[in-house]
C-alpha cells in the first residue's frame, strides 16, 4: 500500500516529490501523460518560487536559472511602450539574492523531472476516481483497469482537477471572459529589454514579453473573447497582427517570427473560492485547489509554495489530517488575495479608453515604495527549521 499517492505530473506534483524526497516523506507520483515533451511557451518565476527550488537544491535553483532569464525591470506600459509602472529589481536582488526570471515551461519540467528518484514516478497512468475502504485507506482506481490502495491522496491534478470533482462536486470554474495566445519566437529582443520582463496594455488587449534564451523570445497575448472558440492555423498570424497593428512593432515583430504551430491557445479560467481543500487524508494544491487567472504570473509560484509548505507540515505533525489542516489554515489568506487580485487585474488591464487613461495616471502615481512593499510580502516564505 502507498503512503501518499500523488495525482499529477505538472508544476505542483513534481516540486511536491522533490519536497517530500528532502523531508523523507515516502510517495508516489502518478501523472497521466506518457512522456513529458517540450511543450508550452514561457513561464515567469517569481522569488518565493526560487527560494523553493533553492531550499530544495542550491544545485536545481542554479540549473533553472542558467537555463532561462533573469529580469532586472518588471514594466508595464501602454501600447506603445510608454512605461506606466517600471519597477526596478535591485531591492528584491538585495534581500533575496535574486530575482523573478523566465524559462521555458518544458525545460523547468524536465529540469525537475531529471532532480527526482524514477522509481517514485508513474508515467502514462490516468487517475479514474477512489474509493474509500472500511480501514479509511483508500482505493486508487486507474483508465487502464490497474488499481492501487493508498492511505493518502494528493490532487495536483491541475484546474480540472479530476479529485476535486469528486471530492467537491460543486466546485465551479469560472471563465473570465479573456482568451490567451502564447508562444516563443526565434527572436533576439533588443539588449535594451533583454533583462525586462514586460507587459502592454491598450486598445482593449494585453501583450507580454520576455526573453527566455538566446534567440528565443516569449511573448503572450490576451483579448477579450467568447468561451472555446478554435483558431484557423492558416490564418492564425495573419489574424493576431491585425489586431496588434495599433502596438508598438515589437509584438508583431514576435507574432511573426513564431511558427503558427506552436502558438498555443487558452481561455482564461480561474476556480471560485473553495471552503476547505482538503478531506479526511484527500488533499488539493496548486491549481486543483485554488487556480487563478495569470494576470500576476503567481498560479506556478503558488503551486510551488504549497508543495514546500505542505511537505513540512506533513514532516512535522502526526497526522495526515491535521497536516492538511494546517497546511489550508496557513495558506488561505495569500492565495484567496492573489486569485482575487489577480481576476481584478485582468479587469484593470483590458478596459474602454476612457478608463484606460484615468488607470493609467492613477497607477503612474502609485509611490515606488508602495509597489516595493506590495512584492515584499509577495515573495516572502516561512523558515521551517527542519
Ligand atoms: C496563459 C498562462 C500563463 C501563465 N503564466 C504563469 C507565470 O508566468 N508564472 C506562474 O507562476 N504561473 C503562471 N501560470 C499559472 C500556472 O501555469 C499554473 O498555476 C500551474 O501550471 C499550476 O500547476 P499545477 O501542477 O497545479 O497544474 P497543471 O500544470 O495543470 O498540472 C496538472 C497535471 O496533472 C495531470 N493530470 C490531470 N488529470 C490527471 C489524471 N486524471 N491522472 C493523472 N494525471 C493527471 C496533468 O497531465 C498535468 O501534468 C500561467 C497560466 C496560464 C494559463
Amino acid at each position: 500500500m502507498n503512503n501518499i499517492s500523488i495525482i499529477g505530473g505538472g508544476i505542483a506534483g513534481f516540486v511536491t516529490a522533490l519536497c517530500f524526497e528532502k523531508l523523507g516523506i515516502s510517495y508516489r507520483l502518478y501523472e497521466k501523460a506518457n512522456v513529458l515533451k517540450a511543450v508550452g511557451a514561457g513561464i515567469w518565476l517569481s522569488p518565493n518560487a526560487l527560494q523553493v527550488f533553492e531550499w530544495i537544491d542550491p544545485d536545481l535553483l542554479e540549473e533553472i536559472q542558467n537555463s532561462g532569464n533573469t529580469f532586472n525591470r518588471i514594466l508595464v506600459a501602454d501600447h506603445k511602450l510608454k512605461p506606466i509602472s517600471d519597477s526596478d529589481q535591485d531591492f528584491v536582488k538585495q534581500k533575496f539574492g535574486y530575482t523573478t526570471m523566465a524559462i521555458h515551461r518544458g525545460k523547468l519540467q524536465k529540469i525537475l523531472y531529471n532532480y527526482l528518484v524514477k522509481e517514485h514516478i508513474v508515467l502514462d497512468r490516468s487517475f479514474k476516481k477512489y474509493v474509500q475502504n472500511k480501514d479509511r485507506s483508500y482505493t486508487l482506481e486507474f483508465m487502464d483497469g490497474d488499481s492501487i490502495r493508498t492511505n493518502s491522496i494528493i490532487g495536483a491534478d491541475g484546474i480540472h482537477s479530476p479529485i476535486r470533482k469528486q471530492l467537491f462536486p460543486e466546485s465551479m470554474i469560472r471563465y473570465s471572459g479573456q482568451s490567451c495566445w502564447r508562444g516563443v519566437a526565434d527572436y533576439e529582443i533588443d539588449p535594451k529589454l533583454a533583462s525586462a520582463g514586460f507587459t502592454l496594455w491598450g486598445k482593449k488587449l494585453q501583450f507580454g514579453v520576455s526573453k527566455l534564451e538566446q534567440g528565443k523570445t516569449y511573448w503572450f497575448a490576451v483579448k477579450l473573447s467568447r468561451p472555446n472558440q478554435k483558431d484557423d492555423k492558416e490564418t492564425l498570424k495573419t489574424r493576431l497582427t491585425e489586431l496588434f497593428s495599433e502596438y508598438h512593432p515589437i509584438a508583431n515583430q514576435l507574432i511573426q517570427n513564431t511558427p503558427a504551430n506552436t502558438i498555443i491557445r487558452t481561455d482564461l479560467s480561474d476556480l471560485e473560492l473553495l471552503e476547505k481543500w482538503h478531506s479526511h487524508t484527500i488533499c488539493l494544491i496548486g491549481d486543483a485547489a485554488h487556480g487563478m487567472t495569470p494576470d500576476l504570473g503567481q498560479g506556478g509560484a503558488q503551486a510551488i509554495e504549497d508543495a514546500y509548505y505542505l511537505s513540512h507540515f506533513i514532516a512535522n505533525t502526526e497526522s495526515l489530517e491535521v497536516a492538511f489542516h494546517r497546511f489550508y489554515d496557513r495558506r488561505k489568506a495569500k492565495v484567496e488575495k492573489l486569485v482575487k487580485q489577480s481576476r481584478t487585474t485582468a479587469r484593470i488591464a483590458i478596459t474602454n479608453r476612457p478608463l484606460e487613461i484615468i488607470r493609467n495616471s492613477i497607477l503612474r502615481c502609485v509611490p515606488d515604495r508602495f509597489m516595493q512593499k506590495q512584492m515584499m510580502a509577495l515573495y516572502e516564505i516561512d523558515r521551517f527549521h527542519s
